[in-house]
């Protein structure tokens, strides 16, 4: 049975389409390029990122009368995951950009869209989630960047940190607390114009491709259209944003070891030691054998979760639950293919040491392990404390 059937038997032929288009988009130049601006030290060029929208993949999930595709969660996972299998980073960045796009087509009023969907669709400019700050991003409830109302909208004060795509969008969807009220609303924050805006990149030697940035906003003027979720609201939104993107980073972590198991089998199988394939030495082969049984189990972890987020089933729990496993498996599974080959495994001759680098970026972005611990435990009484099994797990 191919590895990700049972998704692809979920999706309509239309989906099916995307997913070849991803697939034969990822294969081509688009793999070497990043693995070489890996190895030069430089995020992939911004290019690929036109090509992607070119290819309408940034409208993946939009309205159809927005000149998206309406595709499912599952075919987002298994377009994210064909990238997934060459980048890890790569496939972080573009879903990232695609989510604002399908915010604004699915959530946004007809001034923002008027205002910037198509922009955002096509590439033209490009939008990133912003949260964290400095101060730290597990307690969203104590940011500090505030919005003043001011005549026409508000002033924008204060600094969010770790933004992917940080350093080159034009835009961020941004969580901030009134200073009227303190209760947390989200905009849509222009960034272009005046000296009210610093961006600093955040150097991440092995993993520039996230492009991270803090960007700095300085009594930033934000009109009155740019309001995406209202007091009171926005936590809620962005939570259930950040739910559904726990598993669909979690999918891609499963994909990048699937492609490391692949590559490592691969070479295992024709290099030869002391007479045999590597692959034919039993300790070695059994070291791969434990990789694939846990690469198994976090691929059917990830797909339990990404079928309750496509049914609009609660799904926290099962969220934290696929991502801490997915993530720490795809960490601990990479290094182990790497060992496997040798020192070829290590060296830039291959893309596992790019994979490794971005991989473990997964355990912090859209929540760290901890994190994940604290959301399954506060649902432990409620979704194991029944013998017989309860019907109410999230
Ligand atoms: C590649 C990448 C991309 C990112 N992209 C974005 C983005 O686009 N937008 C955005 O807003 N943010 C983004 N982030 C930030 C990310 O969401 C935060 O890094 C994350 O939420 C953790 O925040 P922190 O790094 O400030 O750690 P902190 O919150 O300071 O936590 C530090 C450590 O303490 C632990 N900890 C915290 N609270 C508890 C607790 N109650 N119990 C036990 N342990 C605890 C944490 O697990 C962590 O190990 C990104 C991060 C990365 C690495």
């Amino acid at each position: 049975m191919p590895f990700f059937s049972q998704y692809d038997e979920q999706l309509t032929p239309a989906e099916m389409e995307l997913v070849g288009r991803a697939r034969r988009f990822c294969a081509g130049a688009f793999s070497a390029a990043i693995h070489e601006a890996y190895l030069r030290g430089e995020p992939f060029a911004r290019e690929w990122i036109t090509e992607w929208a070119a290819l309408g993949m940034l409208g993946l999930q939009a309205k159809a009368e927005h000149g998206g595709h309406e595709a499912s969660f599952l075919c987002k996972i298994r377009v994210a995951q064909e990238m997934a299998r060459h980048g890890f980073a790569a496939a972080f960045c573009l879903n990232n950009l695609q989510g604002q796009v399908t915010r604004i087509s699915l959530h946004g009023s007809d001034e923002q869209r008027r205002h910037v969907l198509e922009p955002l669709r096509s590439g033209a400019i490009l939008a990133a989630p912003a949260m964290t700050e400095p101060s730290g991003g597990s307690d969203l409830g104590s940011l500090a960047t505030t919005a003043r109302r001011v005549d026409g909208g508000w002033s924008i004060s204060g600094t969010k940190s770790w933004v992917t795509n940080g350093t080159i969008v034009d835009g961020i969807t941004l969580l901030a607390r009134m200073d009227e009220g303190g209760e947390l609303a989200t905009f849509f924050v222009s960034l272009g114009g005046g000296d009210s805006v610093g961006c600093h990149e955040i150097l991440l030697p092995g993993a520039r491709s996230f492009r991270l940035a803090a960007l700095e906003l300085r009594d930033h003027f934000v009109p009155d259209w740019a309001l995406l979720s209202r007091p009171g609201e926005a936590l809620r939104a962005a939570m259930e944003a950040v739910n559904a993107a726990r598993v669909h980073v979690a999918a891609m972590a499963v994909a990048s070891l699937h492609a490391a198991l692949c590559e490592a089998t691969r070479y295992c199988s024709s290099r030869q030691t002391f007479g045999k394939p590597l692959l034919a030495h039993q300790g070695l082969q059994w070291e791969l054998a434990e990789v694939s049984i846990r690469l198994e189990a976090a691929h059917a972890l990830v797909f339990r979760a990404a079928q309750l987020v496509n049914s609009r089933l609660p799904a926290v729990t099962a969220a934290a639950q696929c991502k801490k496993f997915a993530v720490d498996t795809a960490i601990w599974g990479i290094g182990q293919c790497i060992r496997t080959m040798g020192a070829i495994g290590a060296s830039g001759t291959q893309r596992l040491s790019m994979q490794l680098a971005e991989v473990r970026l997964a355990a912090f972005g859209d929540g760290t392990n901890e994190i994940m611990l604290d959301r399954i435990g506060r649902s432990l009484a409620k979704d194991y404390a029944d013998p017989v099994g309860s019907e109410h797990r999230s």
